[in-house]
């Protein structure tokens, strides 16, 4: 009889329907049971390897060690349930390795490894960290997806495609120190959950962390900060402002209260200076609010209104105006206020509009 697996031709393991590599791993390590089914399963690994049989597609296996090891083709882990620990250092993979929805229990290595081919661990989920420390990669990464519970470590590592770790779940730290990624990197939509290290790696194409979700404000302040400075350096005004913005943002929540709820004011209206658009619906918001606060106090037709937008809008644009104009009474206190709003706004949103625009 054939094993179930879909694809799989071996024959069945005492009845079970699967064959030894197949087969579920008893529940308790400790008895005859497993013991006695992980061996055999040990023993077809190394049958395979001697065949060259790199295909592990789905297999079912207590932990995996391919360390040191010179494999001419792919090497497939996809859908395949580890329980423990996933070692494949010092090894040289001439194909790809496709490892999607791979499940592995504990950590996963991949140090020094030099893989020719690409590398996918799309909707993989990791029990605890994965390192590919020192590894080469000669085409793409793909990490899409990808849960880990521990930490996404990727130092000294030379990428020679893209990365992407979009919608990809990291509770700890990420860490690309001193790493070489030759296209892009993408972290779009993904959580991290630690601090981040982007310090000298290189990125020739853009770093990006669209709608990111950080629970570390360090590490969101310093991705972001990474990948604003590639940007600037793409000449990529656009995404350099998105992710200015977003270190920004980072860096006021981690000031004291007494600072970082005033600087709401210039998070949100002023847009730190990278949404001239939402200035100017700012711009207008003032002016219109003043407009009514004037005709409410002083007039009581249509035609004054339209005087008090007026008066409102010279009052912004030209503070000196307001002031000179100021009456000594309420209304004199609300022109002076909006003078004093003025003064900001209008020329913040020249410098605003002129950096966006102008060159
Ligand atoms: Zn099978």
């Amino acid at each position: 009889m054939k094993c179930q697996y879909g694809g799989c031709n071996e024959e069945v393991f005492e009845q079970s329907g699967f064959c030894i590599l197949h087969i579920d791993l008893p529940e308790d390590e400790k008895s005859e049971r497993f013991i006695r089914i992980n061996d055999l399963k040990n023993a077809a690994i190394e049958n395979k390897k001697i065949k060259e049989d790199f295909n592990f597609k789905g297999v079912k296996l207590n932990s995996v060690d391919f360390s040191n090891l010179k494999i001419d083709k792919d090497l497939i882990f996809a859908h395949a349930i580890i329980k423990k620990d996933f070692y494949c250092n010092n090894t040289e993979i001439k194909g790809d390795i496709w490892s999607d929805n791979v499940n592995i229990g504990e950590h996963t290595f991949f140090e020094q490894s030099n893989i020719i081919g690409s590398v996918s661990f799309f909707r993989a989920e990791i029990g605890g960290n994965i390192s590919f420390d020192k590894a080469k990669i000669g085409k793409y990464a793909w990490f899409e997806g990808l849960k880990t519970e521990g930490e996404a470590s990727f130092n000294h590592v030379e990428i020679n495609g893209s990365l992407s770790f979009k919608e990809a779940k990291i509770i700890e730290n990420v860490s690309f120190y001193a790493s070489h990624i030759e296209g892009h990197a993408w972290f779009d939509n993904a959580y991290i959950g630690g601090n981040t290290w982007f310090d000298f790696t290189e990125i020739k194409g853009g770093l990006s962390f669209k709608n990111t979700n950080f629970r570390s404000l360090k590490g969101q302040e310093k991705a972001f900060r990474n990948a604003k400075i590639i940007w600037e350096r793409l000449g990529d005004r656009e995404n350099a402002d998105y992710h200015f913005y977003h270190e920004m943002e980072a860096k006021r929540k981690q000031k004291p209260f007494y600072v970082k709820y005033p600087e709401l004011i210039v998070q949100y209206p002023f847009g730190y200076g990278a949404y001239p658009f939402r200035l100017l619906t700012s711009f207008l918001i003032i002016l219109l609010v003043f407009a009514l606060i004037y005709w409410i106090i002083d007039g009581n037709s249509l035609n004054s209104l339209l005087e008090k937008i007026r008066f409102s809008f010279l009052v912004l644009i030209i503070p000196a105006y307001g002031v000179i104009s100021a009456k000594s009474d309420i209304y004199g206190l609300f022109t002076i206020f909006e003078a004093f709003i003025g003064a900001f706004t209008w020329p913040t949103f020249i410098v605003t509009f002129a950096r966006k625009y102008m060159r």
